[in-house]
């Protein structure tokens, strides 16, 4: 048979409709996540840049069109970075600024020097881990991100029963005893959206950016297969690259602003990253890593 002539699969002429569909999408399309987190302790031998490093795994997979990661471990790096994908930056490089922001997974104290510029300037903010229990030691911090509504900076806070006690200054008890009262008391306190972790995780938004006059919700999806270090991780670089997927592709509207935009992100992410522990095969084996890695597979070309 003849070859195909080349006009054939070149067409004739730019198709400006074409042209603005998937074909003309680029890594720009699909919006930045920067990570900040991961402390190293080398004095005493220690290093949490594990939890950071997943969390950008995740955002990577997760559909962002470009991941930076920010460690806040001093120590020199040893070899090459495990995923040449992602960008190692310094934390001074202030990538927070145009992306969207997850911060705090392993952070531990040095995230501390680096939240107030974040919670000033992130456009985007997902709060993880040390992150949160570093606002719940410091009432100037709380100010800081209680005002972030006000200024039409979107955060979202991912705190599990027992940083969602630390912010509320009570027991992991009674946040667990009422849930949803818990979640919905933190996001009206702080002004921010709460995913309070956990089986059944139930995602809250302030009254004064509630989706369709709903405010509170409980997640569907996941099960005990979760229950496993650094699956937390994985979830705050999936909600960011899913808010920042939603931000680059101009999903935010006057009737849908960007406060609302991080709420339908958490609603997504949170949805997702369940759905993956329920349809995992049991054949294959469960990590954080393995469930991070899983999330590729779901973007469509
Ligand atoms: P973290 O506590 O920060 O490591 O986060 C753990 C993640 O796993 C969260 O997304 C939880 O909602 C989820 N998870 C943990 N245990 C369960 C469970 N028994 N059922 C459903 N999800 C869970
Ligand atoms: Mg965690």
């Amino acid at each position: 048979p003849e070859p195909p002539q080349p006009m054939a699969w070149l067409g004739s002429a730019p198709n400006p409709q074409a042209m603005a569909g998937r074909h003309a999408s680029h890594k720009g399309s699909f919006g930045d996540v920067a990570v900040v987190g991961g402390e190293g302790l080398a004095q005493r031998g220690l290093s949490m840049t594990g939890a950071a490093w997943l969390a950008a795994l995740a955002a990577l997979h997760g559909g962002a069109g470009r991941v930076m990661l920010a460690l806040l471990d001093t120590s020199p790096p040893q070899g090459t970075a495990p995923w040449p994908e992602i960008m190692l930056r310094q934390p001074q490089s202030q990538d927070w600024k145009q992306a969207t922001v997850v911060c705090g997974c392993g952070g531990g104290l040095a995230v501390r020097k680096w939240l107030p510029a974040i919670l000033e300037q992130a456009p985007r903010l997902v709060l993880d881990a040390d992150g949160l229990n570093a606002v719940a030691a410091d009432a100037s911090l709380q100010q800081l991100l209680a005002r972030r509504a006000s200024r039409r900076l979107g955060t979202v806070l991912t705190p599990h029963p027992l940083e969602a006690a630390r912010l509320l200054q009570t027991g992991t008890p009674q946040v667990q005893a009422s849930r949803i009262q818990a979640a919905a008391r933190l996001a009206e306190q702080l002004q921010c959206t709460v995913v309070l972790k956990g089986s059944g995780s139930v995602i809250a938004c302030p009254a004064s950016f509630a989706l369709d006059a709903r405010a509170c919700w409980v997640n569907p999806t996941g099960n005990a297969r979760l229950a496993t270090g650094g699956t937390g991780d994985v979830l705050a670089g999936l909600l960011g690259a899913t808010w920042a997927r939603m931000a680059a592709q101009g999903a935010a509207s006057p009737a849908q602003p960007s406060l609302r935009l991080g709420t339908q992100a958490a609603l997504e992410a949170v949805y997702r990253h369940g759905q993956a522990a329920d349809l995992w095969p049991p054949s294959l084996p469960f990590s954080a890593g393995a469930l991070a890695r899983h999330f590729g597979a779901c973007r469509a070309a």
